[in-house]
């Protein structure tokens, strides 16, 4: 693929290339300071179609809708639609009886649908499909009587849903150091998931330990870390080597960001996870900082990019170049609701 950029041409031929793949250059790199804008980066499928669903339900039915946790987890995507009138809530129990609320895309376990049927409250599923996919394969091994273990964040939103889905057959790891202390009926019937959104390299490492324990675990027909976490990672693995200092525009309870910036870290590179631009220090940039990557985690929107990009353009980092290491073009379709009230309800204006 090409990318043209105001100053030069970049390459990138394919997922191994790399950020010195450069073929036309009129630009002394050691003078000028450089912000490389790292591409696919921000906004998943899943999280476009997550505030998709939560802004054409304010839309054609109206506020109030209740959201079930943060539709995604960034602090300026919820407030944003708080403004329009989506109210979040934590639980379902606080949702009046009747109402409408939307699961986030992180997904629920059986048993807030459950109790959502029994408070009788018009629900719309924004899960991600990438989310609902690890459910049905943990709902499937369970059903075989696979013992299971769930590679993942013990407190996350997607991990605790997904655990709900089998609680009595699975157990959650975290590190490889947990995998020698698991303890399962039959070592010969074990199965693993994983969350969507962990780091690549570090999974690896806990699969392993897991094929030690138990040589005959059975895994996913597919990875369940998702494209976009994915795509992200390779990005950032492109330049972290040759950068001075890594920014991942992100909120700090959003698990996909926070990896990012261990992925550059562990490349002995400089990372800060900023929710804005107003969370990066001077200091960051002093110290023989010329060149600095830019990248976004899933769940943060692309204004907050372009507002980094403007503040250090001005503090000196003019030299921009959008650095595209492969493309990525997912959709995901709205669910039945949804897709039955576009076509049907008139809009009702939005707040806000
Ligand atoms: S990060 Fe992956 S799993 Fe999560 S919402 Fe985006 S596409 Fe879905």
């Amino acid at each position: 693929m090409t990318l043209l950029t105001d100053n030069r041409t970049i390459v990138l031929k394919s997922s191994d290339a790399k950020a010195t793949d450069v073929v036309d250059s009129n630009v002394n790199q050691t003078d000028q300071k450089t912000l490389l804008l790292l591409k696919p980066r921000g906004f998943c499928a899943g999280v476009v179609r997550a505030i998709d669903i939560v802004r054409i339900a304010l839309e054609k039915f109206g506020p109030p809708i209740y959201v079930r946790k943060e539709i995604v987890h960034n602090r300026f995507v919820v407030e944003e639609l708080q403004q329009k009138g989506a109210i979040f809530v934590d639980s379902v129990e606080e949702v009046p009886a009747g109402e409408r609320v939307i699961y986030s895309a992180h997904g629920v376990s059986p048993e807030v649908r459950q109790d959502s049927k029994l408070r009788e409250l018009r629900v719309i599923d924004a899960t991600c499909p990438l989310v609902t996919k690890v459910h049905v394969e943990a709902v499937k091994f369970a059903k075989e009587g696979y013992s299971l273990i769930l590679i993942g964040h013990r407190d996350h939103d997607e991990v605790v849903g997904t655990l709900g889905e089998a609680p009595d057959v699975t157990q959650v790891v975290g590190t490889p150091e947990e995998v020698p202390f698991l303890s399962v009926p039959d070592p010969n019937r074990v199965a693993y998931l994983t969350q969507t959104t962990l780091s690549l390299d570090e999974t690896k490492g806990i699969i392993e330990a897991l094929k030690i324990k138990f040589p005959n675990i059975k895994g996913p027909a597919a990875q369940d870390i998702c494209y976009a976490t994915e795509n992200r990672q390779v990005a950032v693995k492109q330049v972290a080597a040759e950068a001075d200092l890594v920014l991942v525009v992100g909120s700090d309870n959003s698990s996909n960001s926070n990896r990012l910036v261990e992925v550059s870290r562990n490349w002995g590179t400089a990372s800060h996870l900023i929710d804005s631009y107003k969370d990066i220090r001077p200091e960051w940039l002093e110290g023989g900082v010329k060149r600095i990557a830019l990248t976004a985690g899933a769940s943060a929107p692309e204004c907050l990019v372009e507002e980094v990009v403007k503040y250090l353009t001005e503090k000196g980092f003019g030299n921009v170049e959008e650095l595209e290491v492969m493309p990525e073009n997912v959709r995901f379709g709205l669910p039945p609701e949804i897709v039955e009230a576009i076509a049907s309800a008139p809009a009702i204006p939005a707040q806000g």
